[in-house]
């Protein structure tokens, strides 16, 4: 089954209900490990979906499967995935409670970027998973990762630190976590984002429990990272994963 290009809605729910809401992951994934939409199912050994419960707060969206994900089926469980881990310790995000996936589910031939075409042919499946999940907050990791939810004109040094929205959700962009593995640095900038992003899940929740339901203020800012990469950093924003 190939789902449906969707609108992303999430404050609406979608008319859906909650049995019907929380059939979509699983029929996307399977979808997913079937899918020949692009050029990529050639070449991938699995696909990788995504994972993560359907209540999940906070979303995380990757690239694309690596070597490591494309022999498991999982995301973010080489060397990026360790150090994924690590930050989202330390920012308080633990992550069996955050939904995981990435812009497209099949690993690219010798770790190349995810060419336009097989992201539009990609983006419904990850559409659908946000329609489902209906996160609080979207963190992206990586300048593809971004311009696969905003389009190619989105511009990571632009948007990372602005308290940008996708469908009326607070997105966060931040570096790849493998760019840590060649710039030791962008660790403490992915940990102070993260923070931010459980800081934004915090007050969230909170403005729900005084019955503020899920209206959102569009012009906030998020503090953490606002100062912008370091020339360093800069260079190692594009991941090799
Ligand atoms: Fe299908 Fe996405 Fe894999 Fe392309 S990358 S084959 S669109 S699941």
């Amino acid at each position: 089954m190939t789902p449906r290009p969707v609108e992303f809605a999430p404050s609406t729910g979608a008319g859906m209900t909650p049995d019907k809401r929380s059939e979509i992951p699983e029929t996307t994934a399977a979808a997913v490990r079937t899918c020949t939409r692009c050029r990529l199912h050639r070449t991938r050994y699995r696909a990788v979906p995504g994972e993560g419960p359907i209540d999940a707060p906070v979303f995380l969206i990757g690239e694309a499967p690596g070597r490591d994900e494309d022999t498991s089926g999982r995301p973010f469980v080489g060397a990026a995935g360790k150090v994924l881990d690590k930050v989202l310790q330390v920012a308080g995000l633990p992550r069996p409670q955050l939904y995981i996936t990435n812009v497209v589910k099949c690993r690219p031939p010798e770790n190349r970027a995810p060419k336009a075409d097989e992201i539009a042919s990609c983006r419904p499946y990850l559409l659908a998973q946000l329609e489902a999940v209906q996160p609080k907050v979207i963190v992206s990791f990586g300048a593809t990762a971004l311009r696969g939810l905003l389009g190619p004109s989105a511009r990571f040094k632009e948007a990372r630190g602005k308290g940008i929205e996708f469908g009326r959700v607070p997105l966060l962009p931040t570096y790849h976590p493998a760019a840590v593995l060649y710039n030791r640095r962008i660790e403490g900038e992915i940990r102070n984002d993260l923070r931010a992003a459980a800081r934004l899940v915090s007050a969230e929740t909170s403005g729900i429990r005084r019955g503020r339901g899920r209206k959102r203020n569009r012009s906030h800012r998020v503090s953490a990272g606002s100062r912008g990469p370091s020339r360093a950093a800069k260079r190692s924003a594009r991941p090799s994963r």
